[in-house]
This record gives structure tokens, sequence and C-alpha cells, in this order.
């Protein structure tokens, strides 16, 4: 299969998008990712998938935690400065919760230890033990077709 196609079939599966923070000898960093999903609920588990170039690989390995930050329809610069596709980096508001950095006013927060991990492939897929939910009211920014995107209701 080509791999032009491949990412254009699989970017037309449209999803949220989520930073993903730890923190490693007290530095913070972030990775945007949309590869992020809800597994089991007793127990409390989700998924996300780190390509094994990513600094945040190395990073979830030592740290054995991490936050899912879900961003809200105003969080685009958000979503490209963690996927290095800002020139000019701007400050991010970070707070503290469950012993993990989180993104102020992201949509969702999930806190997480490390479960496990499964290599699949050029990634990793780490499993985390739910820790903490933080949740507010507000859209969510959505990525389709390499693009960012809003919700828009249909009419019945
Ligand atoms: P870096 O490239 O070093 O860091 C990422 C960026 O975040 C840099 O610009 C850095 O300056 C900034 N940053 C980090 N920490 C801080 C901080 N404390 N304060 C301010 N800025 C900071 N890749 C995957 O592996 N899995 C996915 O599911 C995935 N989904 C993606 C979805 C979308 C919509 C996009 C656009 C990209 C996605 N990527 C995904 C690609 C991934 O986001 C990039 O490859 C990313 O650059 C890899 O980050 P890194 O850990 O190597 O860190
Ligand atoms: P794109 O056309 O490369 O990506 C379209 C879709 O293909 C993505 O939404 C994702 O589902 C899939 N994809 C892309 N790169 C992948 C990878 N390395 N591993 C697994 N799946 C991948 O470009 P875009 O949508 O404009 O994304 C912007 C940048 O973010 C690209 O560099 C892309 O590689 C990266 N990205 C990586 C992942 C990931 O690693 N899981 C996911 C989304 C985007």
């Amino acid at each position: 299969v080509d791999d032009r196609l491949f990412r254009n079939a699989m970017g037309s599966f449209t999803t949220g998008v989520t930073v993903i923070t730890t923190e490693i000898a007290e530095e913070v960093h972030g990775m945007t990712a949309n590869a992020f999903m809800s597994i089991s609920l007793n127990p409390r588990l989700v998924a996300i998938s780190v390509g094994e170039n990513a600094r945040m690989f190395q990073y979830i390995k030592d740290a054995k935690k991490f936050a899912v930050n879900i961003l809200s329809s105003d969080q685009q610069k958000e979503s490209m400065q963690f996927a290095g596709q800002l020139k000019e980096e701007h400050e991010i508001a970070f707070s503290t919760y469950k012993g993990l950095p989180i993104i102020e006013d992201a949509l969702a927060v999930v806190t997480c230890e490390l479960h496990s991990e499964y290599v699949a492939g050029d990634h990793t897929i780490f499993i985390g033990h739910v820790t903490g939910v933080k949740l507010s009211q507000k859209d969510p920014l959505l990525f389709s077709q390499g693009k960012y995107r809003e919700l828009k209701e249909l009419q019945e």
C-alpha cells in the first residue's frame, strides 16, 4: 500500500487532539498526539501510541507516568506548538494535578501511571492506569484530513 494513500485514509478518521505531558528531572515535556483511546472501565485504562523517534518515547519510559490533555477548540496553537510546528514558542501555562504537569484550560485531563507497553512497529502503545480526571464545559478541537476543525451540529 502506498504511504500517501495510507496517511490520507488514516487522516480521514477524524479525531480530537491531545497533548501528552510528563515531567522528568523537574523538566516538563509535551507532545501532540491524536492516537489516544479509552480502553477499559474496570480497571480504568487508556492507551496512547508514541513514535520511537519522539523524545516523549523515552520520557514516558523513565517517568512511568503521563497526563493526556484533551484540547479545546481554542487551543490549536498549543497543538501546533507541541507538534513542533510553530516557528516561535509561546509561553504555556502548566499547573500540577496528581503529581503531573497539565495544560490549563484543556477541555479534559486524564492523569495516568504507566500500566504496560507494547511495541507495535515503529510506535509503542503505552497503556495508562487512570489516577485522576478533570473535565470542563468546552467544545473539542478536531483534526481531520490534515486540518484543524470545529464541531458542527447537523440539523435533523
Ligand atoms: P519535541 O519535538 O522535542 O517537542 C515537541 C514540541 O513541543 C517542540 O516544539 C517543543 O518546543 C514543545 N515543547 C515541549 N515541551 C515544552 C514545554 N515544557 N513548554 C513549551 N513547549 C514545549 N506523534 C506520535 O508519536 N503519536 C501521535 O499520536 C501523534 N499524533 C499527532 C497528531 C497531530 C494532530 C499532530 C500535528 C502530530 C502528531 N504526532 C504524533 C507527531 C508529534 O506531535 C511530533 O512528532 C512531535 O514533535 C514529537 O515530539 P517529541 O516528543 O519528539 O518532542
Ligand atoms: P499526514 O498526512 O502525515 O497524517 C495523516 C494521518 O496519518 C494522521 O492523522 C495519522 O492517523 C497517520 N499518520 C501520520 N504519520 C504517522 C506516523 N508516523 N505513524 C502512524 N500514523 C501516522 O500528516 P498530518 O495529518 O498533516 O500530520 C502532521 C504531522 O504529524 C506529520 O508529520 C505526521 O507524521 C505527524 N503525525 C503523527 C502521528 C503518529 O505518529 N501517530 C499521528 C498524526 C500525525
